[in-house]
């Protein structure tokens, strides 16, 4: 097995000739997420077959997003598009009323220059519901970045102040409200006893419930109070976000929405590794703390009684080479967590890498190198899948993480693969899910033993 001997970053950019999803696959976990939203995709059936085939058996759950389909008297302008678009805007409001609608603008929105941006606020008080204008098209973003620029265009539409809740409704409603509102004092009053002596710190990126209560009672247990996550499990709880509010991600993905946070919303960004593994998850909290002023504790037990938790997975992967041919942009974080891990990490294939963004992240993948003492992988952006595929057969990798198009093929040349996009849907976020990560890792190099153990190697000559 060949390794490159590297003890710096290497950045390298290839052509972009590489598959991965389409970004309005997004949708697919932005509207389970956001309960009160409704996703309206402005595009050809190419996008609506893209959508069909992507989510699988979601699309039979009567998912909260549509296809407005572009037809030939659209893109030659001989139709309005104000109008279809009131008329399939007042159907949904009708149907299913949401709180939001987000229109996603595609590559033939782009191409024939519709306007998006400038309709949406007209329609918006027309109908009486928030149109957020997401341009997450295949010309200028790949797969993972769909949810930055829906979660950039939401950053705007974060209230800067309480919004005061209705007075006058029903009884019942004005009987729940009351308590809902004693509650809150209480919860006030419980929370001022803390002395919350920090700056509102909002996290951004989308995740499951369970992991946001998670990641939420770490930094509690530090004495860190969340105000709120970008996105918020309704659309009509966004956080408030103040000129001066601390902000930091979880995703490595997000640049532009915290862009948008600093430059628009006045935020201070806190730069750290992302929650990935227990060594991301320590120093993401360890950059808050720090951030804030507080002095972080039982931080360092924690992160070894995770390790400790994992030891039947080390043995498996230790001094394994991995390759990743990059679709998803979470590249970076599991391969330093799996060079953590003992692994041996060949090259890093990214669609897009924001250095400022993604700063801490990159001295912290290179401070692993240097601690396990393994050369530190080429990281390659906007790889070229057919030199990859070269590179794979003369480096010969134990492992390649690679998306669909790739994986069976490589199987059959006897190379293990890993479906990349599992990465995005399991829950890799905080330190209880290293766990997941190191079964999804290991599940294909045990099948590989229990295959060896039959004599089979390639299925293909
Ligand atoms: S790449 Fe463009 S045309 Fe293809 S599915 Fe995505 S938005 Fe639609």
């Amino acid at each position: 097995m060949a390794v490159l001997e590297e003890k710096q970053l290497v950045f390298e950019c290839e052509t972009g000739n590489y598959h991965t999803f389409c970004p309005i696959s997004c949708v697919a976990w932005l509207y389970q997420k956001i309960e009160d939203s409704f996703f309206l995709v402005i595009g050809t059936k190419t996008c609506g077959y893209f959508l069909q085939n992507s989510m699988g058996v979601m699309i039979f759950a009567e998912p909260r997003y549509a296809m407005a389909e572009l037809e030939e008297g659209d893109v030659s302008a001989q139709l309005n598009d104000y109008e279809e678009l009131k008329r399939l805007c007042l159907q949904i409001k009708q149907d299913r009323n949401p709180s939001v609608i987000v229109w996603i603008g595609t590559c033939t929105t782009e191409i024939i220059k519709m306007d998006l941006e400038g309709m949406a606020p007209k329609l918006e008080m027309e109908i009486g519901i928030p149109i957020v204008v997401a341009r997450a098209n295949g010309l200028d973003y790949a797969f993972t970045q769909g949810e930055d620029t829906v979660l950039s265009a939401m950053a705007q539409r974060c209230p800067n102040k309480k919004i005061e809740q209705p007075k006058t409704i029903d009884s019942f409603g004005t009987h729940l409200f009351s308590k809902l509102s004693e509650l809150e004092l209480n919860l006030t009053g419980f929370r001022s006893k803390q002395e919350k002596k920090h700056p509102p710190l909002i996290l951004f990126g989308s995740l499951p419930e369970n992991i946001i209560s998670q990641l939420s009672l770490e930094l509690e247990h530090q004495g860190i109070d969340v105000s709120g996550w970008l996105p918020s499990k309704r659309y009509m709880d966004l956080p408030v976000i103040t000129e001066g509010s601390y902000v930091c991600g979880v995703h490595p993905f997000l640049s532009r929405t915290a862009t948008t946070l600093m430059r628009k919303r006045k935020c201070k960004l806190i730069g750290a590794p992302f929650p990935i593994g227990p060594d991301g998850t320590r120093e993401w909290i360890e950059r808050i703390c720090q951030a804030c002023e507080i002095q972080p504790s039982g931080l360092e037990e924690r992160e070894a009684e995770i390790w400790q938790g994992l030891q039947d997975y080390l043995p498996l992967v230790s001094k394994k080479s991995v390759f990743f041919m990059g679709d998803n942009l979470l590249e970076i974080s599991l391969a330093r967590f799996l060079i953590r891990c003992g692994m041996i990490v060949q090259e890093v294939g990214i669609p897009y890498l924001d250095k400022r963004y993604q700063a801490a992240e990159l001295d912290l993948l290179q401070r692993t190198c240097l601690q396990m003492n393994v050369p530190i992988p080429k990281i390659v952006e906007k790889p070229d899948n057919y030199n990859q595929i070269k590179r794979i057969q003369e480096l010969e990798p134990d492992l390649v993480i690679t998306g669909m198009a790739h994986a069976n093929p490589l199987e059959a040349l006897g190379i293990n693969t890993k479906w990349s996009v599992e990465f995005t849907f399991s829950q890799i976020h905080g330190f209880t899910n290293a766990k997941d990560i190191l079964e999804l890792v290991t599940r294909p190099l045990r099948r590989k033993e229990n295959f060896q153990s039959f004599g089979w190697k390639k299925m293909v000559k």
